[in-house]
């Protein structure tokens, strides 16, 4: 095989429509791997990547991707999509935005591994990143932070359990699961009071996932490398 004809490593990523997923597209396809970049709408700023319309809220969608990449070898799935939800503590807490958060930020996730597993075993790199939040940390959580935003945080802690649990399942397949927190980030989500760029935070992820293997399985990292608890 020439260099010509060899493959490409391949990130796929979720939620590339803006935000940390964008530029996670934009510096994997900058380092030369082919980016299949999904978004329920329509994806910008990620220079060269392949788009797939996906709503991860909705696992017939998460269904029908798994069916378009069929046969196609994925190196490294990063779940990165999800939403806040309501943030005004218990009075304001609400059922159906409760469960909104916690189908995004937590079962899709568990989705999305389960119809591209086949397309990672056939990946050389196996490794899928959930991408959680220091906020949904049992132990750090609520350390310096008090927001009332019960659906994220929960959403988070559970995520967390599936990176632990699929680390678990998928071990023997040679896949590592990781959790990683991407600091407190200047987007949408992260608001304009937040303390690190996008481009700094997925500058160190990437890093974090380059080097990762199946000794680093089942953690949960911050950005900057920093291990944080459960
Ligand atoms: P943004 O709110 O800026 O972007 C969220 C992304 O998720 C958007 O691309 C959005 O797509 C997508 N998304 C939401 N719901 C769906 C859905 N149903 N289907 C497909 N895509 C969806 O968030 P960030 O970029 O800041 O967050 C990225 C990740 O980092 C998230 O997992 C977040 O929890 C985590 N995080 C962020 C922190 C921060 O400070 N920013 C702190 C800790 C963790 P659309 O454009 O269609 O809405």
């Amino acid at each position: 095989m020439t260099s010509s004809t060899a493959r490409r490593p391949t990130v796929l990523i979720s939620g590339a429509s803006r935000g940390l997923g964008a530029e996670l597209a934009r510096i994997y396809a900058a380092d030369g791997w082919r980016v299949l970049a999904c978004a329920r709408g329509s994806v910008s700023r990620t220079g060269e990547a392949d788009r797939f319309q996906l709503d991860v809220a909705d696992p017939a969608s998460i269904e029908a991707l798994g069916k378009a990449l069929a046969g196609v070898a994925i190196d490294v799935l990063i779940n990165n999509a999800a939403v806040r939800g309501d943030t005004g503590g218990l009075s304001t807490l609400e059922a159906d935005d409760f469960l909104d958060v916690m189908r995004v930020n937590a079962l899709a996730p568990l989705l999305m591994t389960r119809a591209l597993l086949a397309n990672l075993k056939d990946g050389k790199r196996r490794i899928v990143v959930n991408i959680s939040s220091r906020a949904g940390s049992l132990a750090e959580g609520t350390l310096d932070d008090d927001d009332g935003d019960y659906a994220y945080r929960c959403s988070k802690a559970a995520l967390n359990m599936a990176t632990v649990k699929l680390a678990q399942d998928l071990k023997g397949d040679g896949i590592s699961v990781l959790s990683l927190h991407p600091g407190w980030v200047k987007t949408d989500m992260g608001g304009s009071d937040a303390v690190v760029s996008v481009a700094d935070s997925a500058a160190g992820l990437k890093a974090i996932i380059d080097r990762a293997d199946l000794a680093a399985s089942g953690s949960f990292h911050a950005y900057d490398g920093r291990r944080i608890s459960w």
